[in-house]
C-alpha cells in the first residue's frame, strides 16, 4: 500500500508484468493462465488496487462482470493466435520475436474503426490537425497528449489501439493554441469534448493548461470530460493530493458561465457501491457540473435489463443523467463481446420500461459509424416486412438527423455494416457521403 500526503491510499497500477500474480486469485490452472498472458501480449492490460480490492467479486471469478471488464480472457482472440503466442512465452522466445507476432495478430482486428484516421481529422489549410476530431458541426473532440492511458483499461475498449504503444496509430496533441485556433476559425463549434485515454489521468495543473484557455471561447457552450475515473479511481475527486484544486477548476469553469458536461462511463452498477464514489459524485455535482453517464452494452458483463435498469436508477438516485447506451463498436475482439442489434434493441427497450421518465433522457442502443450516430429505435412489421426502424441521432449531414429509415430485419447482425436497405436502393447518409466511405464501418 501506497500512502500519499494526506494518508489515503495512493493509485497503484498494475499491468501485464503483475498478471500472473493477479490471476492466482482467479482460481485458474496454469494452462489456462499462460492463454490470458497470450492474450495479454496483443491487447492492452492495466487495472489498479481498487479496481482489484474492491470492485472485482473474487469468489465469483471467471464471470464475474468486473472481472470481465478488466482482465483478458483466453478466448478473446482465434485460437490458433492465441496457441501460437501461448507456445512462444513456453518456449522463453525474446520479446521481439513475441512482439512480431502480437502485432501481426492487433492487425487484423481493424485498430481504427469508423474512418478515425481518415474522415474525421480536420485540417488548417493542407495541414492536418493532429489530437482533434470534427466529425459533428457543434462539437469538437481533442486528445489531450497526457491524457492517453485510463486508470484501467477496459477489455472492450474500441480505443485500445491507442495503448498498445504503436506511434503511428497514436493521435494526441499537446498544443492548445491550435485547438483554440481552429475553434475559432470555426464558428459553428459550440462545444468541446476532452477525451482519451481518459483525460482525468491528467494532474490538475496539467488539465487546467487545457481548460483555462477554453474559456476564453465565447462561442463555446459546453465543455466536456469522457471519463472513467468514477467507476475506476474515484479517489481523484476525494482524497487525490489535486482533489481540491480539481473541483476548484470545474467551478471556474461553470462560473464562467459553460456548461462542464463530465460524460461519465460506468459499465456496470457495481462501480457505483461504493461510498467512495457517493462522495465523488456530489462534489463533482457541487461545482455547478452535470454528469451525464454512458456505457457499451457487451456480451458478458451487462447484457441483460436488470443490470441497465439498476444502473439508471442509481444513477438518478446520485444525481447523474443517463445519456447514451452504445452498441460495441467493429474493433478488436469485437466477436467476443458483440451483441446482436436485435438483442440490443429488447435489452434497451426492455430495461427503458421498467424506469420512470427521468431516467428516459437516455438514448440508445446507438452505433457510432461512419455517417454518424444510429439509434435502433425499434423492429416492426411494415408492409408485410420484417424490418428494423433507425434514425440517426447525430450525423455528418445534419439534414438527416431525426428523420426514420428502415433495413431489413436480420436477427444475425450485430452492425450497421450488416445491414441493407428496406423499401429502398441504399440508405439515407448513403447519398450523402462519401462514396468510398460507403458502409466500411
Ligand atoms: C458522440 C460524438 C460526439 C458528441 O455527440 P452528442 O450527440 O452531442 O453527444 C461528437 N463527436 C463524435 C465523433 C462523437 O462520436
Ligand atoms: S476507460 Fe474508455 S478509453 Fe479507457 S479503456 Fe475503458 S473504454 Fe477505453
Amino acid at each position: 500500500m501506497i500512502l500519499n500526503q494526506s494518508g489515503s491510499r495512493g493509485y497503484r497500477a498494475y499491468t501485464s508484468k503483475h498478471l500472473d500474480e493477479l490471476l492466482m486469485r482467479a482460481g485458474l490452472d496454469d494452462e489456462e493462465k499462460l492463454r490470458i498472458r497470450a492474450v495479454a501480449t496483443v491487447l492492452p492490460f492495466r487495472t489498479n488496487a481498487y479496481v482489484v480490492d474492491e470492485l472485482i467479486d473474487w469468489s465469483a471469478t471467471p464471470d464475474d462482470p468486473m472481472y470481465r471488464l478488466v482482465f483478458p480472457q483466453a478466448d478473446m482472440l482465434p485460437e490458433p493466435d492465441v496457441s501460437r503466442l501461448a507456445g512462444l512465452l513456453k518456449a522463453g522466445a525474446s520479446k521481439g520475436e513475441i512482439n512480431d507476432v502480437a502485432r501481426e495478430v492487433r492487425m487484423k482486428l481493424n485498430p481504427h474503426p469508423a474512418g478515425q484516421l481518415e474522415l474525421n481529422i480536420p485540417r488548417i489549410g493542407q495541414e492536418p490537425v493532429p489530437g482533434l476530431q470534427h466529425k459533428y458541426p457543434e462539437t469538437v473532440l481533442f486528445f489531450p497528449k497526457q491524457g492517453q492511458t485510463c486508470h484501467a483499461y477496459c477489455t472492450y475498449c474500441f480505443r485500445w489501439a491507442q495503448f498498445v504503444g504503436e506511434p503511428d496509430l497514436k493521435m494526441a496533441s499537446d498544443d492548445i493554441g491550435q485547438l483554440v485556433g481552429y475553434i475559432r476559425a470555426h464558428p459553428e463549434v459550440t462545444s468541446v469534448l476532452l477525451t482519451g485515454g481518459d483525460p482525468m489521468i491528467m494532474g490538475e495543473p496539467v488539465l487546467r493548461r487545457y481548460v483555462e484557455p477554453l474559456l476564453e471561447l465565447e462561442q463555446l457552450e459546453s465543455i466536456r470530460i469522457g471519463t472513467k475515473s468514477l467507476g475506476y479511481w474515484p479517489q481523484r475527486f476525494v482524497t487525490d493530493p489535486d482533489a481540491d484544486d480539481t473541483l476548484r477548476l470545474f467551478s471556474q469553469v461553470t462560473e464562467s458561465g459553460k456548461n462542464l458536461a463530465f460524460m461519465a462511463h460506468f459499465s456496470h452498477p457495481r462501480e457505483m457501491e461504493s461510498e467512495i464514489v457517493t462522495k465523488a459524485v456530489a462534489r463533482i455535482l457541487d461545482t455547478g457540473a452535470i454528469i451525464r453517464t454512458q456505457a457499451p452494452l457487451i456480451r458478458s458483463i451487462n447484457d441483460d435489463p436488470a443490470t441497465w435498469t439498476e444502473m439508471w436508477r442509481k444513477q438518478l438516485t446520485l444525481g447523474m443523467v443517463p445519456y447514451y447506451m452504445f452498441v460495441e463498436r467493429d474493433t478488436g475482439p469485437q466477436d467476443y463481446f458483440a451483441v446482436t442489434l436485435a438483442r440490443a434493441y429488447e435489452v434497451f427497450r426492455d430495461a427503458y420500461a421498467e424506469v420512470s421518465g427521468l431516467c428516459r433522457t437516455v438514448r440508445g442502443p446507438s452505433m457510432s459509424a461512419t455517417p454518424g450516430k444510429v439509434c435502433v429505435d425499434g423492429v416492426a412489421e411494415v408492409a408485410g416486412q420484417r424490418v428494423f426502424v433507425l434514425h440517426l441521432i447525430q450525423s455528418r449531414d445534419p439534414q438527416l438527423v431525426g428523420r426514420p429509415f428502415f433495413a431489413r430485419y436480420d436477427p444475425k447482425a450485430t452492425w450497421l455494416s450488416d445491414l441493407t436497405p428496406a423499401f429502398a436502393d441504399r440508405f439515407p447518409f448513403e447519398a450523402a457521403t462519401v462514396a468510398s466511405a460507403r458502409l466500411s464501418a
